[in-house]
């Protein structure tokens, strides 16, 4: 058996490491940065952090479950969480098993047969490659397990007219500093778009808010603890969550149309909440100011939807992500529309040997869901080689009927939630998946330090 490449040292690539070790199947990892941590190594030239960035997530809900965070700290920033990948990496033995500095150019199919029977063809370059590539190597992998994040290339719509200040995205910001003075107009209003816009407040000349629709802003503490470690239990039924959160929200936090928000023309947990309310502090004191959608950008002016218009120096896109495997033809990760349609969102249903970890975007999924699903992937492929006919049966599933992972929510119909899941629904199923695999390692809980 050749082994398994997997691309990308962030979270979702250390928990592959970790769970293909720990089935006993060899592997290497590809990372084009030069340290672990994936998007929170802020000097990695891909990261999409800045110096502001902290967990929106909690903590206990995010952390790896067999090694807990030696922090007290609820909601750590991405120095911290460095420091935490970097001891996971040391404790489990992965640092020697990642070629740092190397980047995955291409994927495809010995021989080109589309079934990856004959196993995948990787090719890397050295950081700084530049054509003829001296440093390309092409080596022979049984399979490829793809973990190189869903937050790197950028989401820039098209607007109308032509901005002459300067245009950034988010992905490019990096500190308050480059704002200092200006007049600055955020589009988006995402978890990312409300951070940055709160960041600006304080070094900005004027800073304005552009959303479409209307959000639920969720307090990072709800009775004096970290909000997502409250009703940890069994899930409640999507209607009646949704009725007691939004009542609760309305307790906490307000009506956000008191603050210039649109009202949501969708119910709670059906789009992304967002974990902010300082945005809304920030609208109370008057340091912002909510607008509507863009109509059409004229040199520094900016009219927008409603009629109104303003000058701006400098327009930051917090527009989001899209999803990119550069390195892959996508028929082999069977695309339709704006993602990979994939069996859990991991396995193409033709079981090629190819693996999507972290493509799943959910609230409160953590690092753990992550984990979940390596060791899924790490379980599948030791049935592949000690028990075929469970890894048959495991196969077989898939072409039955897919499993619903949306816990009874219905996510918006956007192109960003077209990969989204509902965690408890989806961390239940792969659960159970795992424990119809024979040779699956237990998931296992480390002792808090
Ligand atoms: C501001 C911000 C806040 C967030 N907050 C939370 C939160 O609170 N909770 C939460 O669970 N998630 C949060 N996230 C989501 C975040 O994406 C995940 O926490 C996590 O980083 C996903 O891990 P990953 O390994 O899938 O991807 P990444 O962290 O993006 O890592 C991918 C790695 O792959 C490498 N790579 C890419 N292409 C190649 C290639 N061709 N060859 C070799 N290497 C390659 C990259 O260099 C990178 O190291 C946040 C994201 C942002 C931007």
């Amino acid at each position: 058996m050749h082994p398994i490449a997997v691309i990308g040292a962030g979270p979702s690539g250390l928990a592959a490491a970790r769970a293909l070790d720990r089935a006993g199947i060899p592997f290497e990892v590809f990372e084009a940065g030069d340290d672990v941590g994936g998007l929170w190594n802020i000097d990695n030239p891909r990261s999409t952090v800045y110096e502001s960035a902290h967990l929106i997530s909690s903590r206990t809900t995010t952390e790896f479950a067999e090694f807990p965070m030696d922090s007290t700290t609820d909601y750590p920033g991405h120095r911290e969480l460095m420091r935490y990948f970097r001891a996971f990496a040391e404790r489990f033995g992965l640092r020697d098993r990642i070629r740092f500095g190397t980047r995955v150019t291409r994927v495809e199919p010995v021989d080109g047969d589309a079934s990856g029977a004959s196993g995948w063809l990787v090719t890397t370059s050295g950081p700084d490659a530049t054509e003829p590539d001296a440093t390309a190597e092409t080596r022979t992998y049984s399979g490829v397990i793809l973990a190189n994040g869903t937050l790197a290339e950028p989401n820039v719509p098209t607007f109308r007219g032509e901005f002459t200040g300067e245009i950034l995205h988010s992905s490019r910001y990096k500190r308050a500093a480059q704002f200092d003075g200006k007049r600055v107009l955020v589009i988006g209003a995402g978890n990312s778009g409300c951070d940055i816009a709160v960041d600006a407040v304080h070094h900005a000349a004027s800073v304005d808010l552009s959303v479409r629709r209307g959000y639920y802003f969720v307090p990072r503490y709800l009775f004096g603890k970290p909000s997502d470690t409250l009703n940890q239990g069994r899930p409640l039924p999507a209607r009646l969550k949704q009725a007691i959160d939004s009542r609760v929200l309305k307790a906490f936090t307000g009506d956000p149309v008191r603050f210039g928000f649109p009202k949501p023309d969708y119910r709670i947990y059906e789009s992304h909440p967002i974990v902010n309310t300082l945005v809304l502090n920030h609208l109370g004191q008057g340091d912002l100011r909510v607008m509507p959608d863009i109509d059409r950008f004229d040199g520094r002016t900016v009219h927008f939807a409603d009629g109104r218009s303003a000058e701006y120096d400098l327009v930051l896109l917090a527009t989001g992500y899209t999803l990119d495997y550069p390195f892959v033809d996508r028929a082999h990760l069977n695309w339709t529309q704006a993602a990979p349609t994939l069996y859990l969102n991991v396995f193409p249903p033709s079981f090629n040997g190819l693996y999507v970890l972290g493509m799943i975007e959910a609230s409160g999924i953590g690092w753990q869901g992550r984990a979940e699903q390596a060791a899924l992937v790490a379980a599948y492929l030791a049935a592949v080689r000690d028990d075929p006919a469970a890894a048959a049966a495991f196969r077989a599933r898939a072409d039955a009927p897919w499993p619903d992972l949306t816990g009874g929510y219905r996510y918006l119909g956007l192109d960003r939630m077209s990969y989204y899941v509902n965690k408890d629904a989806y961390r239940r199923t792969v659960t159970k998946l795992l424990s119809s695999l024979p040779s699956a390692t237990p998931l296992t809980n480390g002792t808090r330090p």
